[in-house]
């Protein structure tokens, strides 16, 4: 980490004990954890409950609801550090950092005492945020005006909900779900959806299948299925039909955090092939003593510096809009942060020779978590595109 980002001791004193929970808790477990055929069984629930011992799950809501109240920047760092340990654990936790400190901006106090207090109390209380469903995925990322297929009926006191999501990280295994549906057919998903918040075990909601991801594997993903489910009007999140509101400054948060989840690979692949160039001998010298692999160590330092520098500011900018928000921060940084990665995992194979295609270097577990991002979060060119949209209002 550069420590120009680091502002004050008690960011650091934060830093150190994230750090010092990777390496207790983290790296030890993460290649078996990984290498688990099931993906349920590389989800594991200590290394939850470590990260809950010492604050981690709860440190970016207020000190009401068990946190620190940790600003935007801070809590990027932290996502960071994880991910240089893994990225699954990395994702477990920005996911529940930033859905729990968005839950604590845009619920009522009613809705808030329900949720945020068990949430505290509960150890493995983590969260999950859903609006992907199998006929909706760059639609709602560009902006297009098409409805979910998930949809809510208005009935009395509340709605019959129908329908499934997909894809959605911790699903299974979350307490809270902020779940997006369509509410007024005969409009699309920008004017015509609302935000539920659900709690798990609630009636006629259920968890489908568990994905069986190529990467992240520390993390669960899965399908939610919605039969007749009825929700009532208390767990409308604001206003009926008014789920854009939500979704916009929800999105903004999301995107960085995902853009630091990644940049945490790709550190982690830098130091592998830096470790590995300062050792290996070819042509009777270090590899690092060969130009051509000098300047592509330098250049991933380039990429990573660069990203960590535009993902900063965003952070920053998120936090203090009026020193000059401009909304394709919520995007860009991690389009380049996630395309940094993916090219310091091949020039990381490449730096390996033959030793980093065998399973024992531990790069392929590096290059499978390093694609994780072209498209979590939104596929970088449907990001590029709502991009675009601000660019060209
Ligand atoms: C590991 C992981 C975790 C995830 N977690 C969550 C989560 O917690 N919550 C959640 O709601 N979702 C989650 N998602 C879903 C994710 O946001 C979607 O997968 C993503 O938005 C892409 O949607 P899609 O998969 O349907 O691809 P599609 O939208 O079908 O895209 C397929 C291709 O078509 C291209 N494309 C689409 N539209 C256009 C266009 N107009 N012009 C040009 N090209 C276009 C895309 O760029 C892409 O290359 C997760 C996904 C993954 C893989």
């Amino acid at each position: 980490m550069d420590e120009i980002f680091i502002q004050n001791e008690e960011q650091r004193a934060i830093l150190d004990s994230v750090r010092r929970f990777v390496e207790e808790e983290v790296t030890p477990r993460a290649a078996e954890l990984d290498a688990q055929l099931d993906p349920e069984d590389s989800f594991s629930w200590e290394i939850v409950e470590a990260a809950d011992a010492f604050g981690l799950r709860t440190m970016s809501l207020s000190e009401e609801y068990g946190g620190m109240d940790t600003d935007m920047l801070t809590t990027a760092m932290v996502i960071e550090e994880l991910a240089r340990g893994d990225l699954g654990i990395s994702v477990v936790f920005a996911q529940t950092l930033k859905i729990g400190k968005h839950m604590e901006r845009v619920l009522n106090a009613e809705q808030r005492a329900r949720t945020l207090i068990p949430f505290r109390d509960d150890p493995r209380a983590i969260l999950s945020i859903c609006g992907t469903e199998p006929e909706n995925g760059s639609n709602g990322i560009v902006g297009y005006p098409a409805p979910y297929t998930t949809r809510a009926v208005k009935t009395e006191g509340g709605w019959i909900a129908n329908g499934m999501k997909h894809f959605i990280s911790n699903s299974n295994r979350s307490r809270f779900f902020l779940v997006h549906m369509q509410t007024d057919p005969d409009k699309s998903m920008l004017d015509g959806a609302t935000v539920f918040l659900l709690e798990r075990g609630h009636p006629g909601f259920t968890v489908g299948r568990v994905h069986d991801k190529m990467g992240e594997r520390l993390a669960n993903n899965s399908e939610l299925l919605f039969t007749d489910c009825f929700i009532p009007d208390e767990n409308v999140v604001g206003e009926a039909n008014e789920g854009h509101i939500i979704r916009r400054t929800f999105g903004p948060s999301s995107n960085i955090f995902a853009a630091c989840s990644i940049l945490g690979v790709a550190v982690a692949l830098f130091e592998k092939s830096l470790d590995w160039a300062q050792t290996r001998i070819q042509g009777g010298k270090r590899l690092i003593e060969h130009d051509g692999i000098r300047a592509q160590i330098a250049e991933m330092k380039m990429l990573i510096d660069a990203s960590r520098s535009y993902t900063h500011r965003a952070a920053h900018l998120a936090d203090h809009p009026e020193e000059g928000w401009d909304p394709s921060l919520g995007s860009l940084p991690k389009v380049m942060a996630s395309q940094a990665a993916w090219q310091i995992a091949t020039w990381t194979l490449e730096i390996h020779g033959g030793h980093g295609y065998m399973k024992e270097a531990g790069v392929e577990k590096l290059v499978r978590d390093a694609g994780a991002f072209l498209h979590s979060d939104g596929v970088n060119r449907a990001l590029l595109l709502r991009a675009a949209n601000f660019i060209d209002a």
